[in-house]
């Protein structure tokens, strides 16, 4: 990277999706609508919507379909990107009937907290996504690979990044564009990320891998920091820190979108939003849940916005 072309990066905002999920309070759909539509005006250009799911499992993204169809009614300009998380064959068929042009798959590193998630062990999982990822693919759709608790777990504890670098092959080798990387439970720290990370470079090119941090120990930033550093220019990032930590009660989960953008830009890598316009979505979703945001940088820039 020269000095005079710093090289851009992509955030995936997921915190219609990862971030809603783990609010206790239900939106509105047109309320979601509308989060949707600020984020894409703030200059947001990857958007995780929502997860087809069954209802009775995720309660807030119930309204899937419905979201999708308001999405599709009020028609996005094509430099937005759109997905839904797929956990099934099920779900793949309403993401296709929605119009949905990426979906993302997911998988865990250890059998206990997969078959607490979502009642399959690792190798039952990969049984279950092979041919979701297949039909998805076959249908012109992009698809996305998120692995849960690459930097340890919750009820395993520590996580081989062995296993890590063999996951991500296998999911790559599915034909999954990009693996994200999750720091599910929060636990991450740079030193891991460098030993994680530096095995993963050595096999994988780096614009296949994205980094998807949780704020819950304060570490997010200094973990991506240290992932940018080594290569990696795609992270998820939730507006406002949107969603709890389902591990901690009370704890941040996904790292706020505006302290990764403030953060890159800062480094001189230019990621398109503008964090006045995203702190203006992040605050509208923020209010109608009637709560405060975790991020502190978040609380200031909403503050001194108020102040003028
Ligand atoms: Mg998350």
């Amino acid at each position: 990277m020269s000095a005079t072309t710093p090289s851009s990066v992509r955030i995936v905002e997921v915190g219609p999706r990862d971030g809603l999920q783990n609010e206790a309070k239900p939106v509105a759909t047109e309320d979601k609508f509308t989060f949707v539509r600020l984020l894409a005006e703030a200059g947001v250009r990857e958007i995780e919507l929502t997860s087809f799911v069954r209802p009775d499992a995720i309660p807030q993204l119930a309204d899937a379909a419905a979201l999708a169809e308001r999405v599709r009614a009020h028609g996005f300009s094509d430099a937005v990107r759109l997905s839904a998380l797929v956990p099934n064959m099920r779900g793949l068929e309403a993401a296709l009937a929605a119009g949905i042009p990426e979906v993302a798959v997911f998988l865990a590193t250890s059998d206990r907290f997969s078959e607490r998630n979502i009642r399959a062990t690792v190798e039952e999982s990969f049984t279950r996504i092979a041919p979701v990822i297949a039909h998805a693919l076959q249908s012109g759709l992009r698809v996305r690979g998120y692995l849960s608790t690459v930097y340890g777990c919750p009820y395993e504890g520590k996580v081989e990044p062995q296993k890590v670098l063999r996951l991500s092959e296998r999911l790559l080798e599915m034909g999954v564009y990009e693996v994200s990387l999750g720091d599910t439970t929060g636990i991450a720290t740079p030193g891991q990320v460098e030993a994680v990370l530096g095995l993963l470079l050595a096999i994988i090119p780096a614009h296949r891998l994205a980094g998807h941090f949780h704020d819950t120990r304060g570490m997010a930033l200094a973990n991506i920091l240290t992932a940018w550093k080594m290569g990696i220019t795609t992270f998820d990032a939730s507006a406002g820190g949107l969603g709890g930590c389902p591990y901690a009660t009370g704890a941040s989960g996904n790292v706020a979108t505006e302290e990764v953008v403030a953060l890159l830009e800062s480094l001189g890598a230019p990621t398109g939003i503008s964090l006045p316009k995203l702190v203006e979505a992040s605050a509208f979703m923020l209010d109608r849940l009637g709560r405060e945001s975790p991020s502190k940088l978040h609380r200031v820039l909403a503050s001194t916005a108020a102040a003028h």
